[in-house]
C-alpha cells in the first residue's frame, strides 16, 4: 500500500503491515460488520494507522472507513449502519504519504467492486501502462488503487468478477493478499509467492466462511482453520460454499520470514507453526550461539518475550521483566519522525530499577533495525544501575529493506548494512552486542530455507524489485 515510486527516498518510519480479513456468512440476517469488527480488532497488531470495513447485503456495497485504531473507528452506529451478510475489512499501517488518505477498502462511485490489500506491489509499470492504454487517468492512485481500477474496468466491460482478476492477476508485480467484495461474493487471492500469510476457517453453526490475514483472526470469530491460501491461488466465497481455482502454475511458497520474527501474533499458526513457538526456538537457538554470563535474561516487550524465555530456558540464566511496557501508547498519535521515535521508546517502556539495579543483564530484542530502539534502550538499563548491559537480537543482521509490504527504512537507515558488530556496540553504548546467525534463524524454523522469502537478511528478492530499487541497493554488505 505504498506510494512504492518513492519507495528509496526519504526518512521513514518502519511498519506497513496491513492486515486483511473477509466474511461470507449463508445466515442472511448476521452482521458480516461485526465478525469484520472482531476480526480487524485481533488484527489490529498488524496495523494501527486507519482502518475499513466494506459490506454487501446481496445488492449494494457500503463502505466505513476512517483514521485510527479499529475500536474507534467501528462505533456501534457504524457498525450497525453496515447491513449486509457478507464483506472485507482492512487495518492499515503507513507513516508513508499523508496518513489521512488512501484508507482502505477501496472502491469506485460504480460500486461493483471493493478491495482491500496486503502487500506492496515494489513495480508498477505493467499496471500503469495497462491503466493508460485504457484511458483511465493516472494520479495520486497507490497501489491498492490500480489494482482495484484494473479488476473494475473489466467488470464494467461485463466480465465476471474472477474473469476480470484472472486477466490483470499477470499485471500485478509485487505481494499481495487481496480480499475482494462484489455485491454477491467474496474473494481471496494471493501472490504466486504467498508472500503475505492468508488463512481461510470455516464459521460456527453456519456453512459460510472466513479469510483473514492470520489464524488469530479466525479465533477471534470462532471459526475452524480450513487451510492457507495457495500462492497464486483465487478463493470464492459465495451462496455455492468456497470455489478454488488456481489462476498461475508456476507458484512457489516463500512466506515472509519476518512474520516470524516479528509481526504475526504470538498465537497464529503459519506453515502449521504456531509463532510463539518458533520465536521461543529462536531464544533457545541464540543460547546455544551466544553463551554470556549474566545475572538476568529480559525481554524488549512484547515481541521478544518469548525469544527471551526461550533464550533463559537454554542457559539456565534467571528471566525476569526488566522492562514493562506502557499498553496506552499508540503509533496512531505519534509523531513518525526519528526524533519523536526515540521519545517513543521512553514514553513505551519503563525500565524496572528492582530488577536491574546491580545486574549483569541481557537484554533480547526479536530485531534490530535502525538501532534507535537499542541505543535507547541500552542507556535507560545503565541508568537503572544494570552493571553490564549485553544486547541480543534473535534474528540476523537487517540489511536489506522490504519491499513486500513491510515499510523498512532505507538501506543507509539499516545499521548493519553499514556497521560491523563492534561498531553497533559502540553505537548502542551496550557491553556485548550479537545476533542470531542466519543458519540458525532457518534451523529454528524447522523447515527448509527455500519456503521463505528471507530478503531482508539476504538481499534475496524472488520478485522484481524493479531497476529503480535495485540501483539503490548494495548487494555487497
Ligand atoms: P529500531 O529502533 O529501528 O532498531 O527498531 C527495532 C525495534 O522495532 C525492535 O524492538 C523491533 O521489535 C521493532 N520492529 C522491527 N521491525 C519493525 C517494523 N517493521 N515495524 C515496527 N517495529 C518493528
Amino acid at each position: 500500500m505504498n506510494k512504492t515510486q518513492h519507495h528509496y527516498t526519504g526518512s521513514r518510519e518502519i511498519g506497513e503491515k496491513c492486515a486483511i480479513f473477509g466474511v461470507y456468512s449463508t445466515k442472511k440476517d448476521s452482521s458480516a460488520a461485526r465478525l469484520i469488527c472482531t476480526g480487524l480488532w485481533a488484527l489490529q497488531h498488524r496495523g494501527q494507522e486507519a482502518t475499513g470495513i466494506s459490506v454487501s447485503d446481496g445488492n449494494y456495497i457500503q463502505t466505513h472507513k476512517g483514521p485510527g485504531l479499529v475500536a474507534a473507528v467501528h462505533t456501534e452506529e457504524s457498525l450497525d449502519a453496515l447491513t449486509g451478510h457478507m464483506g472485507i475489512g482492512h487495518n492499515r499501517y503507513s507513516t508513508f504519504g499523508s496518513p489521512f488518505s488512501h484508507f482502505q477498502p477501496v472502491h469506485s462511485e460504480h460500486n461493483l467492486v471493493a478491495v482491500a490489500h496486503n502487500g506492496n506491489l515494489p513495480v508498477v509499470d505493467k499496471l500503469h501502462e495497462f491503466l493508460k492504454q485504457v484511458g483511465r487517468k493516472l494520479d495520486d492512485q497507490n497501489d491498492s488503487e490500480l489494482i482495484q481500477e484494473a479488476i473494475e474496468y473489466y467488470m464494467l466491460k461485463g466480465m465476471s468478477v474472477e474473469d476480470s482478476i484472472e486477466k490483470t492477476f499477470p499485471l500485478f508485480t509485487g505481494a499481495f493478499s487481496l480480499v475482494i467484495l462484489t455485491k454477491d461474493k467474496v474473494i481471496g487471492v494471493r501472490d504466486a509467492f504467498g508472500i503475505r500469510p492468508f488463512s481461510i476457517g470455516k464459521l460456527p453453526d453456519d456453512g459460510g466462511y472466513v479469510i483473514s490475514s492470520e489464524t488469530c483472526g479466525l479465533d477471534s470469530v470462532n471459526a475452524e482453520y480450513v487451510r492457507d491460501v495457495k500462492p497464486g491461488e483465487m478463493v470464492v466465497l459465495d451462496s455455492n460454499g468456497l470455489h478454488s481455482h488456481q489462476i498461475t502454475k508456476n507458484a512457489v511458497e516463500k512466506l515472509d520470514i519476518f512474520e516470524f520474527v516479528y509481526f504475526a501474533r504470538p498465537d497464529s499458526f503459519m506453515y502449521g507453526k504456531n509463532i510463539n513457538e518458533i520465536r521461543r526456538e529462536m531464544g533457545r537457538q541464540l543460547a546455544r550461539e551466544q553463551k554470556i554470563e549474566a545475572d538476568v535474561v529480559i525481554p524488549v516487550p512484547n515481541s521478544a518475550i518469548p525469544a527471551a524465555l526461550g533464550y533463559a530456558e537454554e542457559s539456565g540464566i534467571k528471566f525476569d521483566h526488566g522492562l514493562i511496557k506502557n499498553s496506552y501508547i499508540h503509533r496512531t498519535f505519534i509523531n513518525p519522525s526519528h526524533a519523536s521515535r526515540k521519545k517513543d521508546v521512553q514514553l513505551k517502556l519503563i525500565p524496572m530499577r528492582e530488577i536491574l539495579k546491580g545486574k549483569r543483564v541481557i537484554v533480547v530484542d526479536d530485531s534490530i533495525v535502525r538501532g534507535t530502539t537499542s541505543k535507547k534502550l541500552v542507556t535507560m538499563i545503565r541508568k537503572a544501575g544494570a552493571r553490564e548491559v549485553h544486547l541480543l537480537s534473535a534474528s540476523p543482521k537487517v540489511k536489506y529493506p522490504d519491499f513486500y509490504g513491510i515499510s523498512t527504512p532505507t538501506q543507509q537507515e539499516l545499521i548493519a548494512s553499514h556497521m560491523t558488530i563492534e561498531e553497533i556496540c559502540t553505537y548502542v553504548g551496550a557491553d556485548t552486542v550479537q545476533y542470531l546467525s542466519y543458519e540458525g534463524l532457518i534451523t529454528a524454523t524447522g523447515l527448509p530455507e527455500e519456503k521463505f522469502c528471507t530478503s531482508c537478511f539476504t538481499g534475496n528478492y524472488p520478485i522484481d524489485i524493479g531497476e529503480e530499487h535495485r540501483k539503490h541497493i548494495n548487494f555487497n554488505v
